[in-house]
This record gives structure tokens, C-alpha cells and sequence, in this order.
């Protein structure tokens, strides 16, 4: 990069950490679009001047409200709820909705910020958006859980609608979740639309929505292999987290016959060298989603050995998928999976990686794939779900599941197109974030100053 353009986004990035002070989640994923975006805008010059970077990293509108709840014991509970409405050029608002204690507005905007490269790469016409809340469902009673998700949407209903938001799950939201909340929004409307995705298939949700994220990622990581001449069979694959993204991903690495040898949660992870097949799959779905237990306990049913408050990466692998949460693939941890010959990372979660581990990767020659192009199948299939909504009709599994594949390498050939190196190789970031911003640009330009 010539030192015009590094200057440029130094520039560019002191605006952005003046505007939005102690925001550091929403500062990282700015600057990693800004390095891509600033020095195309510069060949593109109709984007520099009506300043669609500038325009593109505001929000378009926050929602931020009290949610009260009342506990088993009959405490009052008070928790923070959100709603980041980013971008809707493309189409409405479009994201999911995170409960975990760790939630804060520079999390949700760095989500909602991502939410708009990666929905727009998709090629489906959804904008961007995320939300949450500082509620943690872990521990909780599933009345408790109930008694929260319905506050918490009697007032965001008023926000959200099937052609302006559309919400779905992310961390501690699942099907349990979602059910709860869409059965408030149906009281509060007296309506029955597909205002939020991942409903269970009884009541209008999608074949395919749960594994979605985690079967689009495998579906783009064959592109990866294929692209260098490789495929997955035999391949060793360490994996990140134990819930919905991992589970799925897991599931897609033995179908396709790699071999999953890792699964974590927040206070360890298991290393099962023999590989963890269908049948372990099942127990850790079941001790997951139904126990909600611990990880270690996956560790004493296989006699395999569990290592406490420790990350994934250090086992030797071919491919490695973070895919529990941002940040936990960092500088350090991409030079072990460097050094124990790793060749590729494809990131299920949002933003695992930080800017120190992919400089490391990139720099390495692994394969990198950031997670607003490899994890963008759970929201392809939240947009097929809409529009099965909006017909009511449901597609089959096989024809969702075809749809997703074809979604995901679409992805793949506008990472190609935009990405690929006068040396063949194909720069991942570089092109997604073009991909992604190509298409919003191109819509914000035509709607003119909005
Ligand atoms: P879940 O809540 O189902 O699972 C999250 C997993 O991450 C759990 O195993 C959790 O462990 C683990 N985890 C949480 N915090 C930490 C931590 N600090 N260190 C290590 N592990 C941790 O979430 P999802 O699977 O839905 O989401 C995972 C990631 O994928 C997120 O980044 C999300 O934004 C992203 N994503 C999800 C999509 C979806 O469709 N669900 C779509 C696209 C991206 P524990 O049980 O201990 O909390």
C-alpha cells in the first residue's frame, strides 16, 4: 500500500475513534473495511465524493431501551435493550439479535457495521442490523427466559415490521428464544408475518435455518480447497465453541468426510484425536442444547482429554474455524497454527480473528476467509425464509440446502473478483469488503443524498 493511502485511513480512522469514543469492537471492523475501501474509492472516485465510506459507517438509526423483567425468586430484574438499524439501502434491516453479558453498543454496531458487507454479498436484498441485549439466558429458567424475551419485545415491536427489520438469533438467542419473542410481537400486532427469522418450522421458519451458518461455512471453504486444488477428505479441522455455529459445522466436516478434533466452550475445550463422529456429535447437541452443560463433560463420556481455560489452537491441524466468538484467534495463536503447518482458517463467528493474527496468516500464506463472506449462510437462509414467508410456501430441505450451496459460492466468486492478486492468490478481505460494499454504494448513490 503507497503512503498516500496509509495516511488516508490513518486519517480516516482518527475521525471514526473521535465520533464513537470507547468503542474498540466497532473501531476494529471499521478499520479493517477502511483499508480495502479507502484505496478502491480512490480508483472509484462517484464513491469518494459522495462520501459513501463516511456515510456507510453511521448508523442509521439506534434504538437503546430499559428492559424489566421479574426473576423466580420475584426480584426485579433490569437489563439494556438495542437495536442498530445500520444500513437499508439494499433492503430492510436484516441481523440477529445477541443475549450475552458482554453485550455493549460498540458490539452491536461493529456487528450491525459487518451485517451490511455480508448481507450485500449474499446478493438477496436485505440491509443491515443488529441487537441485543446485557441478559445472560445462561442458568436461567426457561420461564425466566420467557418472562425477558417478552418484555424485551413488547418494545421493539414498535421498531420492527417484515418490510422495515427483520431480527433472528445470534449468541444465547436460539429457537427457544426466538419463539418466544415472535409469540409477543403475534399478541401485540394481532398479526402473523415473517418478522423475525429462525422460527421453528412449525410456525413459518426454514428448512435448513439452524445448520445454515455452519454448513455455509464448510460449503465455502470447498471453494477455498478447490481454488488450490485441495478438498476436505482426511483433512484434520480444529473447531471453536459448541453452539449452533460450531454443532452445524461439525456436522458439515464429517458429511463431507474432514475429521473434527476440537469443540470449546467459554471455560475450555475437548481434544478428541480420534475424531468426533455422529454419534459424539449427537451427545454434545443434546448436553448443548437441551443439558446446557459444560464442554468437559464431553471430555469424561470419551475418556479424552480436556484442556481448562484454554483455546483450540494449539493442536496441530489442517484447517482451523473459529467460530464461538470475536477475538479469540489471536496474533500468538495464528503463529502456532502457522508453525504446525495449518493451511487454512475460515471464520464461522463474527471478527474471531484480530488484525495482528490475520496480518499473521496472510503473511504466512494460510488461506483466510473473514467472516462477513464464510459466515454469511445463516442470513442467506434468514432471507429464504423470508421470502418463503412472503409466499407462504416452504421450500424442501434439499432445495433450501441447494439454494445455500449456490449462495455461498456466489460469495466465493465475488471474493475472487475483487480479490484475486496479479500472483493468482486470492486476498479474502480485499474482497469481501469490495464485494460487499459495491452493491450498498451502488444503491446509495441512485437514492441519492439519504
Ligand atoms: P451460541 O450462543 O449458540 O454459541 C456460542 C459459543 O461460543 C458457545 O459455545 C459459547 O460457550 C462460546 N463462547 C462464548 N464466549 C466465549 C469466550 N469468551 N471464549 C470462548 N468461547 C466462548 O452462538 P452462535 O453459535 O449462534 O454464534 C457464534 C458466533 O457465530 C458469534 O460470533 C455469532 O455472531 C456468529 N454468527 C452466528 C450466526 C448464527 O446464525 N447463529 C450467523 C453468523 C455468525 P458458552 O456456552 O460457555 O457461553
Amino acid at each position: 500500500m503507497i503512503a498516500t493511502q496509509k495516511a488516508a485511513i490513518e486519517k480516516f480512522m482518527q475521525m471514526v475513534e473521535k465520533r464513537n469514543p470507547g468503542q474498540p469492537e466497532f473501531h476494529q471492523a471499521v478499520y479493517e473495511v477502511a483499508q480495502a475501501i479507502i484505496p478502491f474509492t480512490e480508483e472509484h472516485p462517484q464513491y469518494k465524493k459522495a462520501a459513501i465510506l463516511e456515510r456507510i459507517i453511521e448508523a442509521e438509526r439506534i434504538i437503546i431501551f430499559r428492559v424489566p423483567w421479574m426473576d423466580d425468586e420475584g426480584n426485579y430484574r433490569v437489563n439494556r435493550g438495542y437495536r442498530v438499524q445500520m444500513n437499508s439501502a439494499i433492503g430492510p434491516y436484516k441481523g440477529g439479535l445477541r443475549f450475552h453479558p458482554t453485550v455493549t453498543l460498540s458490539i452491536l454496531k461493529f456487528l450491525a457495521f459487518e451485517q451490511t458487507f455480508k448481507n450485500s454479498l449474499t446478493t438477496l436484498p436485505m440491509g443491515g442490523g443488529k441487537g441485543g441485549s446485557d441478559f445472560d439466558p445462561k442458568g436461567k429458567s426457561d420461564n425466566e427466559v420467557m418472562r425477558f424475551c417478552q418484555s424485551f419485545m413488547t418494545e421493539l415491536f414498535r421498531h420492527i415490521d417484515k418490510d422495515t427489520d427483520v431480527p433472528a438469533g445470534d449468541m444465547g438467542v436460539g429457537g427457544r428464544e426466538i419463539g418466544f419473542l415472535f409469540g409477543q410481537f403475534k399478541r401485540l400486532k394481532n398479526e402473523f408475518s415473517g418478522v423475525l427469522t429462525g422460527k421453528g418450522y412449525a410456525y413459518g421458519g426454514s428448512h435448513i435455518r439452524p445448520e445454515a451458518t455452519g454448513y455455509g461455512l464448510l460449503f465455502f471453504v470447498e471453494e477455498m480447497l478447490k481454488a488450490r486444488g485441495e478438498n476436505i477428505k482426511g483433512k484434520k479441522v480444529v473447531v471453536s465453541g459448541s453452539g449452533n455455529v460450531s454443532q452445524y459445522a461439525i456436522e458439515k466436516v464429517i458429511q463431507l468426510g474432514g475429521i473434527p478434533i476440537t469443540a470449546s466452550d467459554s471455560d475450555g475445550f475437548v481434544y478428541d484425536p480420534a475424531g468426533i463422529d455422529a454419534k459424539k456429535l449427537a451427545y454434545l447437541m443434546e448436553l448443548k442444547n437441551v443439558k446446557r452443560g459444560r464442554i468437559s463433560e464431553y471430555a469424561e463420556t470419551y475418556g479424552c482429554k480436556y484442556y481448562a481455560g484454554k483455546k483450540p489452537w494449539m493442536i496441530p491441524c489442517d484447517i482451523a474455524l473459529p467460530c464461538a466468538v470475536q477475538n479469540e484467534l489471536v496474533e500468538t495463536d495464528a503463529g502456532v497454527l502457522v508453525n504446525n503447518g495449518c493451511m487454512l482458517v475460515a471464520e464461522g463467528a463474527n471478527m474471531p480473528t484480530t488484525p495482528g493474527g490475520i496480518d499473521v496468516l496472510q503473511r504466512n500464506g494460510v488461506a483466510y476467509a473473514p467472516g462477513k463472506a464464510s459466515n454469511a449462510g445463516g442470513v442467506a437462509v434468514s432471507g429464504l425464509e423470508m421470502s418463503q414467508n412472503s409466499v407462504r410456501m416452504s421450500w424442501t430441505r434439499e432445495e433450501v440446502e441447494n439454494r445455500l450451496k449456490g449462495i455461498m459460492q456466489d460469495v466465493h466468486k465475488q471474493c475472487e473478483k475483487y480479490g484475486k492478486n496479479g500472483d493468482g492468490i486470492i486476498d479474502y478481505v480485499k474482497g469481501a469488503n469490495i464485494g460487499g460494499f459495491v452493491r450498498v454504494a451502488d444503491a446509495m448513490l441512485a437514492q441519492g443524498h439519504v
